[in-house]
């Protein structure tokens, strides 16, 4: 069934909620880790309300829960549908002046307050693919925020509709707007007990088709090397320093292979982030990825043995380092629940797309949900060009993303 002669509301929202400032900030310690999230999440509670959904709300660490009543008296699971409010801190989101392109041509964009910033489509082949679409852009001097507002409107439309439209045979669908998603927060204070979904999906993906199972495993490693202070002036055979050991530790690391300049696909790579340090003691923090979460630890001994390799190299140097678990690939959960996937790639077909698995060189708020008891996948939204000036969305994307919702609340009542 076809919801093709429905209105659509996705891209009217879409338009409203990228005009309001939701920036996350890493350097902050609140939840959440800024005030601003809330004003968005506030609209959200209010436009579900009148779209009929009575338990909307907004709880005191900025996540939105509410629910889509079941319409099937089958015993279906629980199903959660979640994006995220927040902006990446990497380019501004503040001032953001959507633009409409009805009936996308198939040139290049241009756009208006900084003509500098253009979306060719050369280096986005995918709008090629788009001609004939409505796409939205920024306007030049901001990110869009489609990552993750096209999410955002696309779940409002699908409350919109389901609530209109009771004929539908689907369970519960719990909504949740989670914020900080961007600063690997988004799920510190979800309540899963308040949240009572059984099987979550993530609005978070790109291009229409798309579907991501897998993503990295990752752990930080902060490797700290410890050195001899001296006076400098009477420094002779006594002064080791950590500022250089740490150097020539990070001159070690291959250029060719093992980072992610050159890796792509399944391949890792173990990433330095940050050094800080003073003659005594310095350290190089490092991202360690992979898709084998076992390979972490392969990853780990080696820049272990680069440290060992490199305190050799100087007199009275030591090393330790710390390893901290990040977050885990959900291939590792969905593997015990396939029917997540099965159903998602069944709606994808339904609403006529052919479905393409892919896996995310990243982590989403997927990742640690399906570790938190919620296997979570992502599903696209056609939000593209992300954390740049050259973001882009197609609305037959959010569209159609709101159409493979309807039939995959539809797939799983089947099933039930
Ligand atoms: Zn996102």
């Amino acid at each position: 069934m076809s919801i093709s002669n429905y209105k659509h509301t996705a891209a009217e929202r879409f338009m409203r909620y990228v005009q309001v400032d939701t920036q996350s900030d890493p350097a902050s310690p609140a939840q959440p880790s800024t005030e601003k999230q809330k004003d968005l999440s506030r609209i959200l509670v209010e436009e579900l309300k009148a779209i009929g959904i009575t338990d909307a709300k907004l709880d005191e660490h900025g996540y939105v829960y509410a629910t889509i009543p079941a319409t099937s008296n089958k015993n279906v699971p629980v199903l959660c549908y979640c994006s995220h409010v927040d902006t990446a801190p990497d380019c501004s989101g503040a001032g953001v002046k959507p633009i409409l392109h009805t009936n996308y041509n198939g040139s290049d964009i241009v756009l208006p307050d900084d003509t500098s910033v253009v979306i060719s489509t050369k280096e986005h082949p995918y709008l090629k693919e788009r001609i004939g679409d409505d796409i939205i852009t920024a306007s030049g001097t901001t990110l869009l925020g489609a990552d993750d507002k096209a999410g955002v409107a696309i779940i409002m439309d699908l409350a919109n509709y389901l609530i209109q439209h009771p004929e539908i045979p689907h369970g519960v669908i719990r909504i949740l707007f989670t914020p900080d998603e961007e600063i690997g927060r988004g799920v510190n204070k979800v309540d899963m007990q308040k949240l009572g979904a059984q099987y979550g999906y993530t609005l978070d993906g790109g291009e229409r088709g798309h579907m991501e199972g897998e993503t990295f495993s990752a752990d930080g490693m902060k490797v700290t090397f410890h050195g001899i202070s001296a006076h400098p002036g009477y420094a002779k055979d006594k002064m080791v320093s950590a500022i250089k050991i740490a150097a020539a530790f990070v001159d070690k690391l291959p250029r060719n292979e093992w980072c992610p300049e050159v890796t792509e696909g399944k391949q890792g790579f173990v990433h330095p982030v940050q050094i800080e340090g003073v003659l005594e003691r310095a350290s190089v923090s490092f991202i360690v990825r992979d898709f084998d979460t076992a390979m972490l630890a392969k990853h780990e001994e080696r820049l272990k043995a680069l440290a060992e390799e490199t305190i050799k190299e100087f007199r009275g140097s030591s090393y330790e380092f710390v390893v901290t678990e990040q977050y885990r690939n959900m291939k590792e959960v969905l593997d015990h629940h396939p029917q997540v996937m099965d159903y998602a790639e069944e709606a994808y077909k339904r609403a006529g797309m052919q479905p393409v698995r892919m896996s995310v060189r990243g982590g989403t708020d997927g990742s640690r949900l399906s570790f938190m008891g919620l296997p979570c996948p992502n599903l696209f939204t056609g939000e593209m060009g992300i954390h740049s000036k050259q973001e882009y969305v197609s609305v037959q994307d959010m569209e159609k993303a709101v159409e493979t919702l309807v039939e995959l609340a539809r797939v799983w009542e089947e099933n039930s």
